[in-house]
This record gives structure tokens, sequence and C-alpha cells, in this order.
């Protein structure tokens, strides 16, 4: 049986602006706002690797790659 792709999730906090939609649109509740009220992956095992959170971010403040 193949293993379970794993997946790294960037923020780039200097073009964050807190505004949130990703902490919103993330169905594996993977990222949280962090004390600078940016956001950041408080749980990236979770991360499936959707990219719906990179493609929303407005900032291009977001990087989903996977783990190799
Ligand atoms: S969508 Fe982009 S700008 Fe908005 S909180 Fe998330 S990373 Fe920051
Ligand atoms: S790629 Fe999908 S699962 Fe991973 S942090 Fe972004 S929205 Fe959440």
């Amino acid at each position: 049986m193949a293993l379970a792709k794993r997946f790294e999730v960037e923020i780039n906090k200097k073009w964050c602006k807190g505004c949130g939609l990703c902490i919103g649109i993330c169905p594996k509740k993977v990222l949280e706002f962090d004390n600078d009220v940016k956001c950041g992956p408080a749980r990236p095992d979770d991360c499936i690797g959707c990219h719906q959170c990179d493609n929303i971010c407005p900032d291009f403040a977001i990087t989903v790659r996977e783990r190799v």
C-alpha cells in the first residue's frame, strides 16, 4: 500500500494581511492566526494538499508543496 502524501504549508508573513480567508476555507482546519494575527500552519500534518488556501489568498502569501 502506498504511503499517503504529506504536504507543507508555508506562509509569507510579510505578505499576509490577516484577512482570514484561508483559515475559513481550509477543510482540514490546518491554519490559524498566530500572535501577530498573521495566519500560520497550526496543524500541518492534517493538510491534504487541496490548494484551496493558496488559491483564495489575495496576497499570494501561501505556498503548499508536497513533502518529499
Ligand atoms: S488568505 Fe492570505 S492574506 Fe489572508 S490570512 Fe490567509 S495568508 Fe494571510
Ligand atoms: S492545501 Fe487545503 S488542506 Fe492544506 S492548508 Fe491549504 S486549504 Fe488546508
